[in-house]
């Protein structure tokens, strides 16, 4: 019987506390069966991964990290990635480190400060964060989600790190699939089988209709929100916005009646990342797309209101990054499993950004599957 600790990586980084009360997991690492501690012969799992955004690339490492064989099929085709920035809050990034995902050797810089406006421009409050970050294990950082994105990529395809490399597949859209034999079958007629499957397929979810529950569908939470990119460097010359962008990790937010504006750094502190949450009914986003361009002209009209420094900074978006999304909300699913199916991730349970926690459960989800 070969037993070691849940995470090597655990033991390279002497940054990180040992936690010897945690579980032993077996070792399938060399690919061959071993001997459980009540006697059972059991092997490696063929895991068959649907979806490889944040969710099903964490547990594609953490599953090959336990010595399982993966394979994640993703319909994205690998080329022109979108996105933004995402919180990597302690919860989650402590989850990426223990994999080997340092967010910092990636561009991701820390949280520092949390300052808010009102929509005259006033300041309501502005927190240092630094003594209040000292209560966690692990920092609060913000990522680029296509940095983030790409490092996951690349180390589960490494021939480097514990377990054998991922096997990941682009162009492969599962358009069905069965819980009882672990099959998915993609849309050019090709079955995939393992010995169990995981719908990590996002908000839009194929994988959640096979679950109790699945008839459930998102919703429009009747906010949309723009997101877009800044240069910092562009903040910082004009006098109107030099003081959003000042201080690095300093997270901005404008409260408005029914709108607000919230921006923070990321790529270490040379980008500034926005949120602008809206009612729905002002720009008319699709329910179901992360691709869809939205105007500078519309997002100032929908800002109007808000002071003169504020809107400068809306007026420096760069419009090849500037997208409209709804938000979308969902009941909560009775189960996240079916046979040998389990959700994770927004397939599991979509999340509205106010927490900035989306990434982070379906990171958190993806070590729990990890045994
Ligand atoms: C293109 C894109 C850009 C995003 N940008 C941001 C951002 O800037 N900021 C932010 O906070 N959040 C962003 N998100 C959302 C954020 O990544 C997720 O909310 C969060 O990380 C939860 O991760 P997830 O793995 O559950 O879902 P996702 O990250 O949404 O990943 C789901 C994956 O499944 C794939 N997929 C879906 N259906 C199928 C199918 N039938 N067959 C095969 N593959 C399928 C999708 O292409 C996607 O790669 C973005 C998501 C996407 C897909």
């Amino acid at each position: 019987m070969v037993l070691r600790e849940r995470h090597p990586t655990q033991r390279q980084h002497n940054t990180l506390p040992k936690f010897p009360d945690m579980p032993v997991a077996l070792d399938y690492s060399n690919g061959s069966r071993v001997e459980t501690p009540s006697g059972a012969s059991c092997g490696p799992l063929k895991i068959v991964i649907i979806g490889g955004g944040i969710g099903g690339l964490t547990a594609a490492l953490a599953l090959r990290q336990n010595g399982h064989d993966v394979v994640v099929l993703e319909q994205w085709d690998g080329s022109n990635e979108t996105g933004a920035a995402i919180h990597l809050a302690p919860n989650s990034n402590g989850v990426l480190r223990r994999l080997g995902l340092y967010a910092e050797t990636i561009g991701a810089n820390p949280m520092l400060r949390h300052t808010e406006y009102v929509t005259d421009g006033s300041q309501i409050r502005s927190l240092d964060l630094t003594e209040s970050n000292k209560q966690w294990q692990h920092q609060w950082l913000l990522a680029h989600r296509i940095h983030l994105h790409a490092e996951l990529q690349r180390l589960v395809k490494s021939r480097d790190g514990p377990g054998r490399p991922v096997d990941l597949r682009y162009s492969c859209t599962v358009k069905d699939l069965n819980c009882d034999t672990a099959t998915a079958i993609l849309d050019n007629g090709e079955s995939v089988e393992g010995d169990v499957i995981i719908g990590a397929d996002g908000v839009f979810s194929a994988a959640r209709t096979k679950v109790k529950g699945g008839h459930l569908r998102p919703f429009s939470s009747g906010k949309s929100a723009f997101r877009f990119l800044v240069k910092k460097q562009d903040a910082l010359d004009d006098p109107l916005t030099r003081k959003f962008a000042e201080r690095d990790g300093e997270l901005v937010m404008f409260l408005g009646p029914d709108s607000k504006i919230v921006a923070y750094p990321c790529k270490n502190n040379e980008l500034l990342n926005f949120v602008c949450i809206h009612p729905s009914e002002k720009t008319s986003a699709p329910a179901d797309d992360w691709n869809t361009g939205g105007s500078k002209k519309a997002l100032l009209d929908v800002y109007a209101d808000f002071d003169e420094s504020a809107r400068a900074l809306l007026s420096k978006s760069d419009p090849a990054s500037l997208k409209v999304w709804q938000l979308l909300d969902m009941e909560t699913l009775p189960t996240w499993v079916n046979n040998k199916l389990a959700l994770l991730g927004d397939a599991a349970h979509p999340f509205l950004p106010h927490q900035g926690q989306g990434g982070g459960q379906a990171i958190e989800d993806a070590a729990a599957l990890a045994v």
